[in-house]
């Protein structure tokens, strides 16, 4: 559903991508993790057209992301992207926040789009919450809102970066189990986390980054206790 072959990025003379290459399927799980500015969020910018990239290619359902003449709104309504900061728009309510993109961007119906509004609230486990302002939020409450936001575009693939990194520890869990939740419907997930333990459980497949390339991947399982690269080791040996 989603591939990358031999993806070069650059800003000015900083080359932030070397060359990575990534298959993956449909309702697959990937974790990506490596030290700070290895390119984890550039590399999954790229997949939503975020930032362009110099050569290799990168496509998402057959959709060429690198292509001058990208439907960047085609893109759009299959990769939904869910960042550190949540970026709600705070004098909206809930429910109001989760219907814009179907409304303004797709031009869809309106009751239409707020009968699945709350059943995406429902589902990110904040019923009871839809006529409240994000102010009134805690961060993980704000984070599955923006997550639901998301959903709302009704994406294939959902691209999560760090979005637990910002919060309390005690609410960082209701957000992982809003993404688990995910998985186990068959979404597609590509995260960048710090969450090794999460990673463990929910990924079918953990990539390692360092200065621009994967340096080694593969199941937790075999990621998480045997990996051979050094650089691999180091860090692990760090955050585990
Ligand atoms: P972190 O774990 O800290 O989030 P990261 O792995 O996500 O790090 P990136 O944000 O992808 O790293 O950054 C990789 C490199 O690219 C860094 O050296 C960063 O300074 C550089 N970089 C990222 N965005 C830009 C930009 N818009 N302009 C110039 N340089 C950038
Ligand atoms: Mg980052």
């Amino acid at each position: 559903i989603v591939s990358l072959k031999d993806v070069h990025k650059s800003f000015g003379e900083v080359k932030v991508l070397r060359g990575v290459s990534m298959d993956i399927q449909k309702g697959e799980v990937i974790c990506i993790i490596g030290p700070s500015g290895s390119g984890k969020s550039t590399l999954i910018r790229c997949i939503n057209a975020l930032n362009d990239i110099q050569s290799g290619s990168i496509t998402v359902e057959g959709i060429e992301v690198s292509d001058p003449k990208l439907d960047k709104l085609a893109l759009r309504k299959k990769v939904g992207m869910v960042f550190q900061q949540y970026n709600l728009f705070p004098h909206r309510t809930v429910l109001q926040n989760v219907m814009m993109a179907p409304i303004k961007v797709l031009g869809q119906n309106k009751a239409e789009v707020e009968q699945r509004a709350r059943d995406l609230i429902r589902k990110v486990r904040l019923e009871g919450k839809e006529d409240a302002y994000p102010g009134e939020l805690s961060g993980g409450q704000q984070q599955r809102v923006a997550i639901a936001r998301s959903l709302a575009m009704s994406p294939d693939v959902m691209l999560f970066d760090e979005v637990t990194a910002a919060l309390d520890p005690e609410t960082v869990k209701e957000v992982l189990n809003t993404i688990k939740d995910l998985a186990a419907d068959g979404m597609t997930c590509i995260l960048v986390t710090h969450e090794m333990g999460f990673a463990r459980e929910i990924a079918d497949c953990v990539y390692f980054t360092d200065r621009g390339v994967i340096v080694e991947s593969g199941p937790p399982a075999t990621f998480f206790d045997q990996a051979t690269d050094p650089r691999t080791r180091e860090f692990l040996s760090q955050v585990l």
